[in-house]
């Protein structure tokens, strides 16, 4: 192992987590030594990959998931995000406008839309209630039934038509590393094909270690998905905390939807129902996903994570708990085993079909096709001690300069929200100052009126 480089700051991971840190910190604080480790080639080659996730830009507005204080928190979020794209030489491939809607089907699904254009109609100017008539307008394929005319059940939306809907988060990640580059008077640094292998504390220091080097930290944030729970277990932390990857995977059609096409969540289902989009990077085509399989893997298409897997796992009977009371569900055990049928070659297309139908009555079986290595796996992360499944993102802060991240959805979207969580930690630990000023004025004020 050679010489000790020594850091201010050290990232785990350059998805676009770690790689919006690493932007942050550069940009808006007095940091100079910064260093990131990746351990793939280039940066978001996992979760933040264009091809693994839905590449949305949550808002919260058509999130039926979420409640007004989530939705208005993944808001501010969305609108940092989008300020930081529009104001890039390349927003043209970094930011998309599509029209977004989600869909209810049928008196429940309809009556529940309604209502929730009443609470949340005035946080989001630009949403608006669709009937059958306007969705039709929108999106053709949805409104219209097997038989080619309007369909006959109930439809409503929510939705708007002139907002920015989509992110490639892979791209974006990329711009977070040049823009990071070119802050001058400190040093960024990004190593490529290292993996961190171990990380201990020596006395006010981290000492983090890889297959070619050893690395001494003040402040460490790991942004590795899944992995991030194993990383932490090397410092004694989470070990409360056990990983159940959940991967999705898509379906392709022709292009049968102008924009974003999502479905009423069922409440008793912990993932996010289906919805059908534009893929940003495959023009002429429209994704149906993502599904959700409980699989033994930490990386989607790895299988050489499985170990890792059964580190994080960490086995017990609270963990066999949290599983059994999901079990139990009548709604969720169907899903669960629908979802593995949508991962069997020949018969998954018929199942699929069944359910994306909801959004395209006449989709037929010949325009459905299974997108092979296309979707990545939410970290999803079981609490043993209150023996409970947690949503969304999760972090182990001890409160001595290590910070460990897990991002499941919307962790794409939330990247810049998330990383100023952890400047600002960071920054206080090191007695770094931040320029709150530039912060503001770019990233936390209203997004500029630009097409
Ligand atoms: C199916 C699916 C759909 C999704 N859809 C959306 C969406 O529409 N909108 C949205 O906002 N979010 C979405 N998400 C969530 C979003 O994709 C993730 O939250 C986000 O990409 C996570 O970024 P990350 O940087 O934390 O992790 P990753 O992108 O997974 O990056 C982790 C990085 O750490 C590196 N790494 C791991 N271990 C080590 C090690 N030991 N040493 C060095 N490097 C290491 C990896 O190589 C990788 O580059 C979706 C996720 C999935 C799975």
């Amino acid at each position: 192992m050679s010489v000790t480089p020594q850091y201010d700051l050290m990232i785990i991971g350059a998805g676009v987590s770690g790689t919006a840190l690493m932007y942050l910190t550069a940009r808006y604080t007095d940091i100079g030594r910064i260093g990131v480790i990746e351990k793939y080639a280039a940066p978001a080659r996992v979760n933040s990959l264009s091809s693994n996730n839905s590449q949305t830009l949550h808002c919260g507005d058509i999130e039926t998931n979420y409640t007004l204080e989530k939705a208005l928190a993944v808001q501010r979020a969305a609108r940092m995000l989008a300020n930081y794209c529009l104001s890039q030489p390349d927003k043209d491939h970094l930011i998309f406008k599509y029209p977004k809607m989600v869909l209810g089907v049928g008196e429940h699904e309809c009556a529940l839309l309604r209502d929730r254009f009443k609470v949340f109609g005035p946080h989001y100017p630009h949403l608006q209630l669709l009937d059958k008539k306007a969705i039709a307008a929108v999106e053709p394929a949805v409104a219209t039934g097997m038989d080619g005319h309007l369909r006959d059940e109930e439809i409503v939306a929510l939705g708007s038509t002139d907002e920015y809907t989509a992110v490639n988060f892979e791209t974006l990640s990329r711009s977070f590393v040049r823009q990071a580059q070119a802050v001058d008077g400190k040093q960024v640094d990004i190593q490529y094909n290292e993996t961190v292998l171990h990380i201990h504390k020596a006395d006010d220091h981290f000492v983090v270690e890889t297959d070619h080097t050893c690395y001494r930290t003040r402040a460490l944030v790991v942004c590795a998905g899944g992995h991030s729970l194993k990383l932490a277990h090397y410092l004694g932390l989470g070990t409360h905390f056990s990983c159940l990857p959940v991967a999705g995977s898509y379906y392709f059609t022709p292009q049968l939807l102008n924009g974003k096409v999502y479905t009423v969540q069922n409440d008793k289902l912990p993932f996010a129902a289906i919805h059908g989009d534009p893929d940003v990077m495959i023009p002429g085509k429209t994704r149906f996903g993502p599904t959700a399989l409980i699989l033994p893997i930490l990386e989607r298409y790895n299988y050489r994570t499985l170990p890792d897997f059964l580190r994080v796992l960490r086995f017990d009977r609270n963990v066999a708990k949290v599983l059994w009371d999901l079990f139990k569900v009548s709604d969720i055990r169907n899903y669960m085993l629908k979802n593995m049928v949508f991962e069997i070659p020949f018969i998954r297309r018929l199942v699929f079909l069944r359910d994306a139908r909801k959004i395209i009555p006449s989709l037929k079986l010949k325009q459905l096709s299974f997108a092979t290595r296309f979707g990545g796996i939410r970290p999803q992360l079981i609490d043993k001690t209150q023996q409970k499944l947690l949503m969304g993102e999760a972090k182990i802060n001890p409160g001595d300069g290590a910070i460990f991240n897990m991002t499941p959805s919307p962790g794409g979207t939330s990247c810049i929200d998330n990383a100023e969580k952890d400047m600002r930690t960071v920054a206080a630990h090191l007695g770094a100052a931040i320029d709150e000023a530039a912060f503001q004025a770019e990233l936390v004020e209203p997004v500029p009126p630009t097409a």
